[in-house]
């Protein structure tokens, strides 16, 4: 409530503040899209309101945008700049470097034209754009990234603009802006005409209210297989869980942006939208609860980074890409609270929420360096050494939020969890007061508790092994990096596999398979009968290890080009499950107080 309030006061001051002087003048950018004539580009062009004064003469293009932490190098895909007079005269330009162009006269230049190829079908060296930060053109569908299509004269990155899109007739629209009914697209500034993707073409669309807060999904799928109001509703449960997890939605509109293809390449978040760029198949309860998680982690970008952010993100830099320590804030507590509402929500049952985590922890073990802190991944995710860690940043980065909860509850006595904080926070700042960079773990430990301090130092800014078990003790979770079972199983013992002939062959050979007559370099053709190939080599392999102690089994093999059959027992191994998380049936009181007040929305 007091936030929507805030947010009244603000507007209400804002407009009484346009009233007293007049409002700035827009630049204005249109966009033609013709895919009758070419399906790779753009054609954009820019008229300008007013003269640019000397320090205004170079267009700039973005180098990267909020939220992708990669190089994106907009430049590249600008071909045909040019400036022209009041009277349609053709100026000077030249290209200065990758994302900038000179004007030679700028107080004559009144219009900018240029034409911008797609990112998804342009072909690049390096520093390939993520499908859902790039921009797609065909002959049924473009999908607009703003940084994708428009750049600005150095020093108007905070003027008022308005955007056009002229696109075929019978195509639709879909934008958390709103067009006027001239058909443009009104932004406060480029950082917001970058945060409010476009997706247009042979559209579904499907709404529904959270709140006062509409909430839209349009749809775009290559063969119709899937549409906006089915997946709108297997949303629905947890758009009412993120709702009771928030209270009061930050946000009067939000609208999900999907485009579903020929692959899948995950999702970006904005400030009133995310977008979506996934394989077409048929919607299944599981395919439509693995859209749901990703849906509800970019939902939760509504709160951080859109109201929780450092000045970082504030005074986005789009010519230098600038890293922030505070991603662990941005993505792993988004990612946190993800799973955390739908479990808190009932969507989920405890033991699959414990199965997420056991994936994040073997993530951190086994795919990334664990020495890394999460500190460092912010400050170099521009980098390709960053980039190598980047996706521990959902998985690390999400235990460490989780552990900071859990943290929280203990030191406030089950009173104040992470969320709760995160709702002051989003609060106290907002959409337009960043937290201060430098000092932000300072502050939110001052906000908190001292001990919070030493917990930031050790696990973000620092990369100590995270303290699992004794964290997830707190509320009576067992962990264990490895965990025996209890059961026996038989196996075949410890056998590597290499690709060879099509198929796969033995590169290292356990003990007992080798008593068996299986040698180094054996073509391994089937496995009790069933032939090995690529697709089932991994059921295969999984089926070796865990049969029945004592089974007798049959492997056929190529040795030396002569195939041949040999039988082999399994010998006894121990069952045992890797960075196991599992409910405590023996908690304490205490620990079962704790555990309530973990699993619920306080
Ligand atoms: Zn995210």
């Amino acid at each position: 409530m007091q936030h929507a309030l805030r947010a009244g006061l603000l507007a209400t001051l804002l407009s009484t503040g346009l009233a007293a002087q007049a409002a700035p003048k827009e630049l204005t950018y249109t966009v033609t899209i013709d895919p009758a004539k070419s399906t790779d580009e753009f054609q954009v062009a820019l008229q300008l309101p007013q003269k640019l004064k000397k320090d205004q003469a170079i267009y700039q293009f973005a180098s990267t945008a909020p939220g992708t932490y990669q190089v994106m190098d907009m430049g590249r895909f600008v071909r045909n700049f040019q400036a022209f007079d009041a009277k349609g005269k053709p100026l000077e330009s030249k290209q200065l470097g990758t994302n900038q162009w000179q004007l030679a006269q700028p107080d004559k230049t009144r219009e900018i034209r240029y034409t911008i190829a797609e990112t998804w079908d342009t072909p690049v060296n390096e520093h390939r754009i993520y499908r859902m930060c790039g921009s797609s053109l065909e002959a049924d569908h473009a999908l607009l990234n703003g940084q994708t299509i428009l750049g600005y004269p150095q020093g108007m990155q905070n003027q008022p603009l308005r955007l056009k899109i002229n696109y075929p007739s019978g195509w639709q629209a879909g934008s958390a802006l709103t067009p006027d009914a001239q058909g443009y697209y009104h932004a406060k500034d480029y950082d917001q005409a970058v945060d409010s993707p476009i997706l247009l073409g042979r559209l579904t669309q499907a709404t529904t209210k959270l709140g006062d807060a509409e909430v839209a999904l349009y749809c775009y799928s290559k063969t119709d297989q899937i549409k906006a109001e089915p997946l709108l509703g297997a949303m629905q449960k947890m758009l009412g869980a993120a709702q009771s997890f928030l209270v009061q939605l930050p946000v009067k509109r939000y609208a999900f942006l999907y485009h579903f293809e020929d692959q899948s390449q995950g999702a970006w978040e904005h400030s009133y939208s995310s977008e979506y760029t996934l394989k077409e198949q048929p919607l299944t309860p599981e395919y439509a609860q693995s859209i749901t998680d990703m849906a509800a982690h970019e939902f939760f970008h509504i709160v951080t980074p859109l109201n929780i952010h450092s000045e970082i993100i504030e005074h986005f830099n789009f010519v230098q890409p600038t890293g922030s320590q505070h991603l662990w804030l941005y993505e792993g507590t988004t990612e946190w609270a993800a799973h955390m509402m739908q479990l808190r929500g009932g969507l989920i049952p405890l033991d699959d929420y414990l199965k997420t985590l056991q994936g994040k922890v073997a993530y951190d073990h086994l795919r990334a360096d664990t020495t890394y802190s999460l500190k460092k991944l912010g400050l170099n995710s521009f980098s390709d050494e960053g980039q190598q860690q980047y996706g521990n940043i959902y998985q690390r980065g999400a235990m460490t939020a989780a552990l900071l909860d859990l943290r929280l509850l203990e030191l406030s006595g089950g009173k104040r969890g992470l969320r709760e904080v995160l709702l002051e926070l989003a609060k106290q700042y907002g959409p337009s007061k960043p937290v201060s960079e430098q000092n932000f773990f300072d502050d939110f430990a001052k906000q908190t508790y001292p001990e919070i301090r030493d917990f930031f130092r050790r696990y973000v800014e620092n990369a100590e092994p995270l303290p699992l078990q004794e964290y997830y003790g707190k509320v009576g979770v067992q962990y264990a990096p490895v965990y025996r079972t209890g059961r026996k199983l038989g196996s075949l013992g410890l056998n590597g596999y290499a690709p060879k002939n099509g198929g796969l062959a033995f590169a290292q050979v356990s003990a007992t398979l080798q008593a068996c007559g299986v040698a180094v370099g054996d073509q391994f053709v089937a496995y009790n009968g069933a032939p090995i190939t690529m697709e089932t080599f991994r059921q295969t392999i999984m089926a070796m290890q865990s049969g029945q102690p004592g089974q007798e089994v049959e492997l056929t093999i190529s040795h030396e080009g002569k195939e041949k059959k040999v039988r082999c027992r399994t010998v006894e191994r121990d069952e045992t499950k890797r960075f196991y998380f599992a409910v405590d049936p023996q908690a304490t009181p205490q620990q079962l107080a704790l555990r309530q007040a973990w699993l619920k929305n306080l």
